[in-house]
């Protein structure tokens, strides 16, 4: 379903229901189609992304792909819709998290033991890394939105993340966590004046307040 047809469906359902929806109600679903609209196409596009086509670049190359990567927002997901498509990836029914470092049964189920990481190829891999975030709307299990990394190369992505988080707390607990850090990492780019533009600040500092309002909701 491509742009246009989508609208004209819309047209089609805000003349059936405008007998018994407000105008605003109307409007705000009417933002919320187009918008999902948008991401399903972006999410298209990301599916592009091959992580086999690397493979004559050097690292640093590697990196800055998974970085840019990082960067790209599909639709912003709310505290309990990202729960559930971690969950679903992890198939794991308790509260407990994270569970990013892979574990042998996982690993020998992938039939990649030992396998190495996909950004330095030295170390081994034992985190899976989602290329477009699951809290930006990456899809969970999509071959081409999971690549595995070691801890170091894994941490260069997410400026917050340091080695010995890596312990069974709660989903919300560790996104608190998560925050506190990277406020600080984003206090002191902007403090330097290395955002690119103040739209780039705003749009970085905007999702951190998200994520905070998400897990304070759930503590
Ligand atoms: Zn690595
Ligand atoms: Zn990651």
């Amino acid at each position: 379903v491509n742009l246009e047809e989508r609208q004209a469906e819309m047209k089609n359902r805000k003349t059936f229901r405008a007998s018994h929806m407000s105008p605003a109600t109307l409007k705000y679903r009417e933002r919320r189609m187009l918008d999902a609209a948008k991401a399903a196409k972006k999410r298209r596009d990301s599916e592009s992304f091959d992580p086999s086509s690397y493979d004559d670049v050097g690292d640093d190359v590697r990196l800055k792909v998974l970085e840019d990567w990082a960067n790209v927002l599909l639709e912003p997901l709310t505290y309990d819709e990202l729960q559930t498509r971690r969950r679903a990836f992890d198939s794991v029914k308790t509260r407990k998290f994270p569970l990013y470092v892979l574990d042998k049964t996982i690993l020998t189920k992938m039939r990649q033991v030992p396998y190495p990481c996909w950004v330095c190829r030295s170390r081994d891999a034992v985190h899976r890394h989602h290329v477009v975030l699951l809290k930006n709307g990456g899809t969970v299990a999509a071959k081409s939105n999971v690549v595995l990394l070691c801890e170091l190369c894994h941490s260069k992505i997410h400026p917050w993340m340091e080695l010995n988080l890596v312990k069974p707390v709660t989903y919300a607990e560790f996104e608190l966590v998560r925050c506190q850090r990277e406020a600080s990492v984003l206090l002191d780019k902007a403090a330097r004046g290395r955002f690119a533009t103040p739209e780039q600040a705003d749009a970085q500092f905007s999702d951190l307040l998200r994520s905070v309002f998400n897990a304070l909701a759930k503590k």
